[in-house]
């Protein structure tokens, strides 16, 4: 491995969209979902150097996967940018893609101890790891763009089933690969990356950050197979009788929740997945023929939800052309469910928001078309003790907005295909499927994670989730799962 070291800076010019350098600080936006490659080595050796390298770090402890993040910060103060990026990824997968997706702000970021030196050190401004982190992982792509991962150990002889390409089960694919195993990806969509191909929009992710994740996994020799659906085209004990001796599901929760007060029949509302999914270049993201684009120019739109996939269709909505993009949600704005940079990136876009405010009911036209959204507006309660902020909220007032097009991004469910269609795997009362910490599941050799087993959603405990479950299937095959990360 080729490391640039202080004396041999890499050019930061990303190779894969071409992006020009920039300042640490002057460069917020993740337009192309490639800011961290804007930025100068100097500068991220600057905003590493701030690291106080605490003595438990509360950074790594505040992460699902606990990266050695004081470590890599001080490889990169240092220079040592691919040392860092190794780093990052002993324990994680996809350091690339969680550096951008992840709430920073509520897991290391948020624990950092900078935070908590508000008055006495440069205003409480954590170590921005996140950027530091893409800022490593970018330029070992571009350094080391024609390294392929190699498997060093002798074939097994045992095949794992993975159903599902989004994170948990790419997760599983690779570690259990590079363990030495057989592995073929089940996906029911045309291509690979689950909800970060469809549901995350370019803006955040770049498809060819994940394009260039699914080529490696290819070259290690992981199988996928595209289009096609487990529970329909194959159940999970046909593929246990063809002779997979282990199958891992993370087929996620791609259906959307609609309020039983809603009618989703008009035409004009959509859920949040569909919305994002049709919102996608139809040069970069093939799909099937009936999947029609989006048209919004000169519309107004409303989203219900305050979820980074609320705001991703809010973001989307304004580059479609919508003439007014209005996000609605329940809660304050300080308690919003999304990242706060997705919060600030919205803002500055246009987009606005209706806050404590439910939508209770849509109207139509006589075309059966959407046309407003009726939603109680909430204020919060005043104390007559303290005079304090108290909860629940209250019903005040209703207030209806215009909407030519509405968008549900307030919660996903699990499909039952799956549960219905393999006896004896338990479920909970919501559908999800019932998984220890290993991701063992109630039949023997099937192991779950992600999406469809918590409601997290988060792609780094998608990962931590797919990490824990390689480490048990290489358990039940035998083996040490001495090439997996320890969590
Ligand atoms: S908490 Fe912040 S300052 Fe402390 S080790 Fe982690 S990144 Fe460094």
């Amino acid at each position: 491995m080729r490391d640039p070291g202080p004396g041999q800076q890499p050019s930061v010019q990303s190779s894969l969209t071409g992006e020009t350098p920039g300042s640490l600080d002057s460069d917020r936006r993740y337009e192309s979902g490639r800011s961290s490659s804007t930025r100068t080595l100097e500068a991220a050796a600057r905003e590493a150097a701030r690291c106080l390298h605490c003595s438990r770090a509360p950074c790594a402890q505040a992460c699902p996967l606990h990266p050695a993040i004081p470590l890599a910060l001080h490889h990169i103060a240092h220079g040592e940018v691919l040392a860092a990026a190794v780093e990052f990824a002993i324990v994680n997968t996809m350091p690339g893609i969680c550096s951008r997706l992840c709430p920073q702000e509520r897991l290391c970021e948020g624990a950092c101890w900078r935070v908590r030196t508000r008055a006495r050190v440069d205003s409480g401004r954590p170590v921005a790891i996140g950027r530091l982190e893409a800022f490593a992982t970018d330029v070992q792509y571009e350094v080391e763009a024609d390294v392929q991962r190699q498997i060093a150990i002798a074939d097994s002889g045992k095949h794992v089933a993975v159903v599902g390409a989004g994170p948990a089960g790419l997760t599983v694919a690779e570690l259990t690969r590079r363990c030495g195993h057989a592995v073929t990806v089940f996906e029911t969509t045309p291509r690979p990356g689950g909800a970060l191909r469809w549901s995350i929009p370019d803006f955040r992710l770049a498809p060819t950050i994940l394009d260039a994740h699914i080529a490696a996994l290819e070259n290690m020799g992981i199988r996928f197979i595209c289009n096609f659906q487990v529970g329909r085209d194959a159940t999970i004990d046909d593929l246990l009788a063809s002779g997979y001796d282990a199958i891992f599901i993370g087929s996620g929760a791609l259906l959307g929740i609609t309020p039983d007060v809603l009618e989703e029949s008009l035409a004009g509302v959509s859920q949040a997945m569909h919305f994002l999914e049709r919102a996608r270049p139809a040069s970069v993201y093939p799909r099937p023929p009936d999947w029609n684009e989006s048209d919004l120019a000169g519309k107004c739109v409303v989203v219900a939800g305050d979820s980074d996939e609320a705001l991703d269709c809010a973001r989307q909505a304004m580059r479609k052309g919508a003439l007014h993009v209005i996000c609605v949600h329940s809660g304050e704005e300080e308690k919003m469910g999304c990242r706060h940079q997705s919060l600030q990136d919205a803002m500055q876009e246009g987009v606005w928001f209706l806050h404590q405010a439910v939508p209770v009911q849509f109207l139509g036209n006589d075309a059966g078309h959407v046309r407003a959204v009726v939603c109680w507006h909430t204020v919060p309660r005043l104390s007559r003790r303290s005079g304090s902020r108290t909860s629940p909220s209250t019903e005040t007032a209703s207030v209806t907005v215009r909407a030519d097009h509405v968008v549900l991004a307030i919660g996903r469910q699990v499909d039952s295909l799956l549960a219905r269609t393999t006896p004896g795997l338990e479920i909970d009362s919501t559908g999800r499927i019932i998984a220890g910490t290993s991701g063992a599941t109630s039949r023997p050799a099937i192991f779950a994670g992600g999406d469809c087993v918590h409601r997290d959603g988060l792609v780094v405990t998608a990962v931590a989730d797919g990490t824990r479950a390689a480490v048990a299937i290489d358990r039940h095959f035998g083996g040490p799962a001495a090439a997996t990360a320890p969590l």
